[in-house]
């Protein structure tokens, strides 16, 4: 007896002769195909406040083919004079800290105090490994979603850090020059990201929570250095006592640090994204911040500075991206990195040798 998978009357895959697949699954398709946008619709279009090409040049900031960049920094670059007064702040967390519960409400908080639009970017590291990122997904901000006044946007998740970060402050340009004057910039908080965020905002937020330890790591990590302001959130029901505990532990290790440059001491507040409670005390710490900052020169300053470390940032970009992407040297890595590994040479001697072939290619 043939068991049925076996036997010819029973094979479940038959292609039927007769039937042909045809040429296009929808021939109209063509027709509604995107048209090409010039540079100039680009800007005329961001200017304006039209989301659905910000958005679309939101898109080319984050694409890597070479002729999207190309456009790209001609439009990031035109943009720039129209960039209009903004704040940017930074909100950092662990993965549930409540970040998304938050933003939203924080969102729709500024929103309808301050006026204005708001857009939300992220930068997640880890999008590299996941290939593809939930930080700034919309359906994480139910209500701000569907806020006229907001723009969502998820992280970037193709190349380095530092590629996903230079992406993130260029899509900031595009925001502000459609009329967002509020940039929220979200990243998890386990790792540099937060220093790629802090380079380019003027308000570092850092929620923690009660009783994890986080306490302990966040001030380990450095995080006590960059942070305007930390917030204990969840600070509700039975957690409200062990919230105030925490923040009453981090004032004290404030106390550690040496002054910060602008002249800010960093608050502690708790609060509760959930249940919507000391929401305002937060906004007034933020905007009490901006204030201060504006009148004793800071605020200028610290962009300046922003500038200046962008710069770098750029030049190292791209002789890091030279000197990867150069043929003679991508066809050596692989050997030197063995003859390394096997303890042939010495590391400094492989990179020296593989840095002299680099600079050779490059002067012919
Ligand atoms: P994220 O990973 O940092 O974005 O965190 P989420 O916003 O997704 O929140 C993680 C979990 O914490 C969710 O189950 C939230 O409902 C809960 N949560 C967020 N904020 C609060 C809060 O203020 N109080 C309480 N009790 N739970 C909260």
């Amino acid at each position: 007896m043939v068991h049925p998978e076996n036997s010819d009357s029973y094979k479940g895959l038959v292609v039927n002769a007769g039937i042909e697949q045809p040429a296009s699954v929808n021939p109209y398709l063509a027709r509604h195909k995107k048209r090409e946008l010039s540079v100039n619709d680009y800007v005329e279009g961001i200017v304006k406040g039209d989301i659905t090409i910000l958005s679309r040049a939101v898109t080319l900031v984050e694409s890597t083919r070479p002729e999207h960049e190309a456009i790209a920094q001609e439009v990031i670059e035109q943009c720039l004079p129209h960039s209009r007064n903004s704040i940017r702040i930074g909100i950092s967390g662990v993965p549930g800290a409540g970040k998304s519960t938050s933003i939203d409400v924080f969102g729709l908080y500024v929103l309808e105090k301050y006026g204005g639009k708001l857009a939300v970017l992220a930068i997640d590291p880890s999008s590299e490994r996941t290939k593809g990122s939930i930080l700034g997904d919309k359906t994480r901000m139910e209500k701000l979603a569907v806020h006229p006044g907001a723009f969502i946007r998820p992280s970037p998740s193709a190349g380095s850090l530092g590629g996903v970060a230079r992406k993130t402050r260029e899509t900031i340009i595009l925001c502000e020059a459609a009329g967002f004057d509020k940039i929220f910039v979200e990243t998890v908080g386990v790792g540099q990201s937060e220093t790629a965020v802090h380079s380019m905002v003027d308000f570092f937020l850092f929620i923690q929570l009660a009783g994890t330890g986080d306490e302990l790591q966040g001030i380990k990590r450095g995080i006590m250095e960059m942070a305007d302001g930390i917030i204990i959130n969840k600070a509700d029901g039975d957690n409200l006592e062990r919230a105030r505990l925490a923040a009453a532990q981090f004032r004290s290790a404030l106390h550690f640090f040496p002054p910060s440059e602008s002249g800010w001491t960093p608050q502690v507040l708790t609060y509760s994204g959930f249940y919507g409670l000391g929401i305002k005390e937060v906004w007034d710490m933020v905007y009490g911040y901006i204030d201060f900052v504006k009148a004793n020169g800071y605020f200028e300053h610290r962009r300046r500075e922003q500038s200046k470390y962008r710069m770098y940032e750029s030049i190292n970009e791209c002789l890091r991206n030279s000197f990867y992407q150069n043929p003679v040297v991508g066809a050596m890595l692989e050997e030197e990195e063995r003859k390394v590994l096997e303890g042939k040479h010495t590391s400094f001697i492989a990179a020296k040798k593989l840095l002299v072939k680099y600079f050779d290619t490059i002067r012919k």
